[in-house]
This record gives structure tokens, sequence and C-alpha cells, in this order.
């Protein structure tokens, strides 16, 4: 018979989250989280759209860390960090009044994993991007992310 403790051991995953939080719990969370645009990406996309910019594409799964846009030919990659889930210094993010140890060590994990990321794509002759989802959504700042995005293609364009 399945047993729900023979499902948690199998799942180590599930374990912990289980182990901390309830369901209603986590679900709270997750739509906190999201707030009011729920698809950062998709404001970068339609960004990218809006620059005319060519020879790019989407959420690149075969690369490490599976930047959310990479343009290829000039080797840049492209990734949008959620303020929650990467610990934004900029922005208030609230952490869930229980288990602030759980999302901590979440966090500080993400931002860990990011800086490897980051080394690794680096030390492959790749180019790396993070832009803030508080960038992404800000229309001020979002200029400012287009002049960095368009900066490093001009760099990448007179070291070809
Ligand atoms: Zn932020």
């Amino acid at each position: 018979m399945f047993s729900i403790h023979w499902l948690k051991r199998i799942c180590s995953r599930w374990d912990v989250m289980a182990d901390n939080i309830s369901p209603e719990d986590r679900h709270k969370t997750m739509k906190a989280v999201k707030g009011r645009c729920t698809k950062p990406e998709r404001c970068l996309f339609s960004m990218l759209a809006g620059m005319r910019l060519k020879n790019w594409r989407k959420n690149a799964d075969d690369m490490v860390g599976k930047p959310d846009v990479v343009f290829s030919q000039e080797h840049i990659a492209i990734f949008i960090d959620g303020c929650f889930w990467h610990g934004c210094p900029h922005c208030d993010r609230k952490l869930p009044q229980t288990n602030r140890e759980y999302w901590e060590r979440k966090i500080h994990r993400n931002i860990e994993l990011a800086k490897q990321y980051n080394r690794k794509l680096k030390k492959a002759g790749w180019k790396v991007l993070r832009i803030w989802e508080h960038e992404i959504r800000n229309p001020a700042e979002r200029k400012r992310v287009r002049e960095k995005i368009r900066q490093a293609i001009k760099q990448a364009a007179e070291n070809q």
C-alpha cells in the first residue's frame, strides 16, 4: 500500500515542503510572490520584440542555468531574477510570517546557484546579463535595461 509516510520518504523535495509549511500557506505565498506582473519574462520578451532585435530565443533550456533569453550569435545570456526569489536588495520583499527560515534558505540557495551559473557561462564565453524583476516592470528602469542590452550587443559585435 502507498502511504503518505512512504511517499514522503521517497520524495525528498516534497518532504521538505510538507514538513515546513501547510499547503494553504504555500499557496498564499506563491500568490503573493506573483504580484502584479505575473510573468516578468513576458515583459522581457515583448520589450525585446519592441526593440526590433533579431536572433534571440526564449527559454534556453539546453543551457547552463536555463537563461530566459539568449543571443546565440553574440553570446549573451539574459536572466530575469525574481525580486522575491533572488532576495532583491532594492525591494521590500516580505517573507511569509511563518517558516521564515525555510524561505531564507531557499532564497540563499537561488542566489548561490545564480552565481554558479554566471561563472560557468562566463567560462564558456558568454556575457551574462541579470535583470531584476522590478527593473523590467518599471518603465523608467526598463529604458536603462534596453540601453544595457544594446550596449552588450554592440560590444559583442566589436569583439567579433
Ligand atoms: Zn527588486
